[in-house]
């Protein structure tokens, strides 16, 4: 089992088809799917040495699975990290993150707009724990320097945020995190720019959590995620809670992701050139008061666009004229958008944040967030650009 060794000097776009694979002495060009759930030894000397770590490789699928690994080190070269623990879900990476980082009586502090269940999980069920969190405005500084402690473990965002595309400076914001407390990690959530567009380890920020169901996966079909950051915290105390908790990605899931992520920079390049022309094609519609998208020049943070964010994204949010009555009529008119809440996909998807994925909110949690009643989400697939401007009928 050997290969040549790709390094670090090459550039995402590379390791996305380069890096992470193994070939077995079968000589296959494709990374095979290793469908076993145990692995066997020569003797029982060596069983012994594998059980007790003395010797390094596979023992059973919810410790390590070569095709799982292959997924891992791929992903872990493109956002330039030492290491990267798969998960079943990209929640399960993010309660695996705190599994290993939390106890009683630790802060955590959160931007504002988080996707809903990760906020629901903190919110919800960590906090029984005796786990405290904070919310902050993403861009209210002042704030973030105020609210963190002693005891907070990690501040914990996203970069651009879901629906409304806000971004923050990442290097400015970890700057701010270590003089307010050297100990406090910072953790980004970089599941809708992707390594494709934005490392934020080079940024400053110490881990990184990815929803592989979305932009890696790309074409809608397995759930799955990811931890990433160093050998220390994700190599071993991570791994050390996969081990043992059992929030493993299937070998096969593995595989779907490890070939999605070598068509993600083109898809995520193809997807972003269709958003941009989305959003500017809106801002000048009749009907429509307002467009969010980072690659708009009167975008708060648009100036992060070519540095920390190569391209502005694939997702496009405005708001139409006349509320939800008009917002859903625009909605249901469409005949190509796929009407789901789901994003990451080939295929675009329309969705209306107030009553969907922010439903649950109150009225008042809603216009903090500032997702008013006439605001449309679409998450900008690979369709010809004509086609989707004809569908809105706005
Ligand atoms: C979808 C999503 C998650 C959760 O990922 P799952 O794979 O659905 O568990 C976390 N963060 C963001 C930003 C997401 O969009």
């Amino acid at each position: 089992m050997s290969d040549k060794k790709v390094t670090k000097n090459y550039h995402p776009a590379t390791l996305a088809v380069r890096a992470g694979q193994q070939r077995t002495a079968e000589q296959e060009h494709s990374e095979p799917i290793f469908a076993t759930s145990s692995f066997v030894f020569d003797s029982a000397a060596q069983a012994a040495a594998r059980f007790s770590d003395q010797e390094k490789g596979n023992v059973y699928s919810r410790f390590t699975n070569p095709t799982v690994r292959f997924f891992e080190e791929r992903l872990a070269e493109m956002e330039g990290a030492e290491s990267c623990v798969a998960t079943s879900s990209g929640m399960s990476a993010i309660l695996a993150l705190c599994l290993a980082t939390l106890k009683a009586g630790d802060h955590v502090l959160c931007s504002d707009g988080l996707f809903g269940s990760t906020k629901l999980m903190f919110a919800n069920i960590l906090s029984k724990y005796d786990i405290s969190f904070d919310f902050v405005d993403l861009n209210d500084f002042d704030a973030w320097q105020a609210s963190i402690r002693g005891n907070t473990q990690f501040v914990y965002l996203e970069t651009p945020t879901n629906p409304l595309t806000e971004m923050v400076d990442i290097r400015e914001l970890t700057t701010l995190v270590k003089k307010a407390n050297p100990e406090t990690l910072v953790v980004v959530d970089n599941c809708f720019a992707t390594p494709a567009l934005q490392r934020p380890l080079e940024l400053g920020a110490d881990v990184i959590i990815h929803s592989a169901t979305k932009y890696i996966d790309g074409q809608g079909r397995c759930v799955g995620g990811a931890v990433v950051g160093d050998a220390e915290l994700v190599g071993k105390k991570v791994f050390g809670i996969l081990r043992s908790a059992g929030m493993t990605m299937s070998p096969f899931n593995a595989w779907v992701f490890l070939k999605g992520l070598e068509t993600l920079s083109i898809r995520m390049e193809k997807s972003c050139q269709n958003a941009q022309a989305l959003a500017e094609f809106l801002q000048k519609k009749a009907g429509v008061n307002k467009v969010h998208y980072p690659g708009l020049v009167d975008h708060p943070q648009h100036h992060l666009i070519g540095g920390q964010m190569s391209l502005g994204g694939a997702v496009v949010a405005f708001e139409v004229d006349g509320g939800k009555q008009k917002a859903w009529e625009v909605i249901d008119a469409t005949e190509l958008y796929s009407i789901t809440a789901n994003l990451g996909d080939t295929r675009s998807t329309i969705t209306h944040p107030a009553t969907t994925t922010h439903g649950r909110l109150s009225q008042e949690q809603r216009d903090k967030a500032g997702i008013n009643d006439s605001l449309i989400r679409i998450a900008v697939g690979l369709e010809d650009i004509r086609d989707l401007t004809a569908d809105l009928h706005i």
